[in-house]
């Protein structure tokens, strides 16, 4: 079995200190190529220093919705968070130039503004502005965008789900994928239709993920895509721990007897999606 990781962060602790041993030990288990996803300024810079240090592992750049809540505060004037937003974007650019594979993780998530009680109007509006801001470099760059997209599935009012569909359908990128794929199936349906590629995590062991196997059973086998998103999501036999790397081959095997899903489809996915020549990274 040969597994390509679409979404690892070997760039954020408790993965980061011993990153080369998890990326061994995921070699051993069937890995070949990972991607390493940034969520914030640092972690994407991280993300390319190590990328430049191994032939197979790829970085993507980006910042996370949950990273801005520590950037941004609802009592700042216009002003500041304009200059603020212009500096990211400058930040992001001079990351641009190092050739990333991808630009994310980026995108809207009001399950946690929710769930941690912060000023949701506030912040839902920059997550708006930066995914937007994100969207457009990924357009001028060129580059396939990695979606983090989270709210509470029952709740219909300024869904983040939907919002999300509403941006896109405006900054259409060449390419996206919803990065550990949840939410409502007509979402779902929507944005495959729009041409999204669906991630699928260790959580869709879960027994109680019925609902993200109902999203792989609907989503066409040549848009599926696997991502550990280590160090969390751990499969099922697993679950509570840290999630490192090598655990992807428990949710690829998962995939393949539970699921009945193609993993050789699966690990030629990846190479289109993210523009890589198979051959030539090996
Ligand atoms: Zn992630």
């Amino acid at each position: 079995m040969h597994i390509f990781d679409t979404h690892c962060h070997y760039n954020l602790d408790p993965l980061a200190t011993n990153w080369e041993a998890h990326w061994s030990k995921a070699q051993t288990a069937g890995v070949t190529h990972s991607i390493i996803v940034g969520t914030d300024i640092e972690s994407s810079q991280m993300a390319l220093t190590q990328a430049k240090s191994q032939k197979q592992l790829f970085a993507s750049v980006g910042i996370h919705p949950g990273s801005l809540e520590d950037i941004f505060h609802p009592e700042m004037k216009p002003r500041d968070i304009e200059v603020i937003l212009e500096k990211l974007t400058l930040k992001l650019t001079t990351l641009l130039q190092s050739n990333p594979v991808a630009l994310g993780e980026v995108g809207l998530d009001y399950y946690r503004l929710r769930s941690k009680g912060l000023k949701r109007e506030f912040l839902e509006n920059i997550q708006k502005t930066m995914l937007i801001i994100q969207l457009n470099l990924a357009k001028t760059y060129n580059l396939p965008v990695i979606a983090h997209v989270r709210d509470q599935i029952d709740r219909t009012e300024e869904n983040a789900y939907f919002d999300f569909l509403k941006i896109i359908e405006k900054y259409p990128p060449t390419k996206f994928v919803l990065h550990c794929a949840s939410g409502p199936l007509a979402y779902i349906e929507k944005a495959i239709e729009m041409g999204a590629s669906i991630g699928v995590d260790g959580n869709v062991t879960y027994d109680s993920a019925e609902h993200i196997r109902k999203i792989v059973a609907l989503t066409p086998s040549e848009k599926l895509l696997l991502e550990t998103d280590a160090p969390y999501l751990a499969p099922n036999q697993h679950k509570g721990e840290i999630c490192e790397p090598w655990m992807i081959s428990e949710t690829a095997q998962y995939l393949e007897s539970e699921l009945t899903q193609n993993l050789e489809q699966i690990y030629q996915n990846s190479f289109s999606f993210f523009d890589l020549e198979r051959n030539q990274v090996q």
